[in-house]
């Protein structure tokens, strides 16, 4: 019998709109949200006994971490036959976003790093006015993600009686709870879109973001939250989870070019003290005046020959910046960058990220801040090889298909595959919930352990019986693959452990590979 598998969901409070109160001085934060908001609330609280749930605070020296108990709430059954187990961390000090920098950011990453491991996924509430600039922030922030993390907030509170919250947060722990969507994402508004591509577009509107260069990665109707799961980006490689933190954007700075800007003015922003990027935010494809005599052209080669990263971006909503005019043209010959499609707030956060990076030039800054880290620009588009039709048995052949190859460690056959189907094979399970990395788990060949891996296969996902790809190699005893499974970031899942303790008695190497005892 399958076991009925309940997800964790850590919710991170930082304050915003959705957390507000009427006060004299207008909208402020509140505190206890799950107490006054979600409690009461049936679609967040099923009334099941409430478990203690562990998360890991820095303690208040902030010389080291402490683990504190918080009562948890679970949702009902969603459409997905999963319950939502949930609790909220709020943060010291809740903020209006208009107030966050490097700090607040810092913050966030640090509190997913120390839970991570505990948690199937994360949701980040947030007010929205600088909450596309977190999402991209964070989006750099977070090496080698390998869960959702999904941001929201809200136009209206969640204690007003018509409001946007509500949905917002449900719809943004469904998929927190459900979908390995590895990626920083922001939900709102019925829509996830990656993070790092959103801008907000209005002031009071429900519908308060758009992603103008890059389709949602899912969207949420009256029955299901459809995911486009040929768009949703995977961490390719061996590497664990890890953050980057302390953004640099002290010295980054942010100009918009304008009919008649002088040179001048252009040439006194690029001399503040200590400037080391700056975002010009250009007409078109990518066009600004040259000046009178090419002075504005000059006064930005001249910065960048003294180290400064300039990186060119359109003010238009969607298209990308591309040299196809003659004044485009002068400007990627004087050195500045094309930012192709990026938003003002992903190209801000990116340089401000690159910066931070000690061993950073301003060479490794340019080549970097031209191509996709983290899917924040588009670059050349890459082919697809597709079956003529994608019917829904032939999807279920394919994945036998590939089952079988992984099973046999037939490297070769499982290349022709995936490089068929890439984009959907990867995360799927069959019928008993495996994926191609719990069949490869305990394949004969780590090579095709490795291969998948490389190709952005998820180390987290649980069968039906509830177990992750490391368990299943440690209970067969698959040392290599242990170890590989680990050096890609996977850990045993807390509802593993009790059974996990048992075998270890038996094979207690093999366990404590595996991460038992951490
Ligand atoms: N000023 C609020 C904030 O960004 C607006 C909001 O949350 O919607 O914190």
């Amino acid at each position: 019998m399958a076991e009925e598998i309940e997800s964790r969901v850590l919710l991170i409070m930082t304050g915003g709109t959705i957390c507000m109160r009427q006060s004299p001085n207008g909208f402020v934060p509140a505190r206890d949200f799950q107490e006054h908001c979600l409690a009461p609330m049936p679609a967040f609280n099923d009334k099941s006994p409430s478990i203690p749930i562990e998360v890991i605070n820095d303690n208040a020296e902030r010389t080291g971490h402490e683990v504190k108990e918080y009562t948890s709430l679970r949702t009902p059954q969603t459409a997905y036959g999963r319950k939502v187990r949930y609790t909220v961390y709020e943060f010291p000090e809740l903020l209006d976003s208009s107030s966050i920098d490097a700090k607040g950011w810092t913050e966030i990453a640090e509190t997913i790093e120390r839970n991570y491991t505990h948690f199937d996924g994360f949701v980040v509430l947030h007010g929205t006015d600088s909450l596309a600039y977190t999402c991209s922030a964070l989006s750099f922030m977070l090496q080698n993600l390998g869960k959702p993390v999904v941001l929201t907030g809200s136009q209206s509170p969640m204690l007003e009686l018509q409001n946007d919250a509500t949905e917002n947060l449900l719809g943004s722990l469904v998929v927190a709870g459900h979908f390995m969507i590895p990626e920083v994402c922001l939900y709102f508004n019925n829509r996830l879109f990656r993070g790092n591509r959103c801008i907000k577009v209005a002031a009071s509107d429900f519908a308060a973001f758009e992603s103008p260069n890059y389709a949602p990665l899912a969207v949420t109707n009256s029955t299901r939250t459809n995911v486009n799961w040929e768009i949703v980006r995977r961490p390719r490689g061996i590497g664990a989870f890890g953050i980057r933190t302390d953004l640099d954007t002290r010295h980054v700075a942010c100009l918009r070019i304008f009919p008649g800007i002088q040179p001048e003015m252009v040439d006194a922003v690029l001399r503040l003290e200590g400037l080391r990027g700056l975002v010009l935010e250009t007409f078109g494809a990518g066009n600004a005046p040259h000046g009178q005599d090419n002075a504005m052209t000059k006064v930005l080669a001249d910065a960048i020959g003294r180290g400064i990263v300039i990186v060119n971006v359109t003010q238009c909503l969607t298209g990308s910046v591309s040299p196809v005019y003659a004044p485009g043209m002068s400007l990627s010959r004087a050195g500045v960058v094309a930012g192709l499609d990026m938003t003002t707030e992903a190209a801000l956060t990116k340089l401000a990220y690159l910066l931070a990076i000690p061993e950073c030039t301003p060479e490794s800054i340019a080549k970097d801040m031209a191509v996709s880290l983290r899917g924040e620009l588009t670059e050349i588009s890459q082919p697809v090889f597709r079956h003529p039709d994608g019917e829904l048995s032939e999807r279920a052949q394919t994945l036998t298909m590939l089952g079988y190859a992984i099973a046999r460690g037939d490297l070769q056959r499982v290349d022709v595959i995936v490089k068929m189907e890439h984009h959907w094979l990867l995360n799927d399970a069959d019928y008993s919930g495996n994926t191609p990395i719990h069949i490869a788990s305990t394949s004969p060949s780590l090579e095709v352990l490795e291969y998948l891996l490389r190709q952005g296969g998820s180390v987290h996902l649980r069968n039906n019986q509830n177990r992750t790809p490391l368990f299943m190699a440690a209970n067969a005893g698959m040392g290599e693959h242990v170890k590989l499974l680990r050096q890609s970031g996977a850990h045993l899942h807390s509802d593993e452990r009790a059974a996990a303790e048992v075998l270890a008695q038996r094979r207690p190497e093999i366990w404590g590979e595996a991460g038992l005892h951490e």
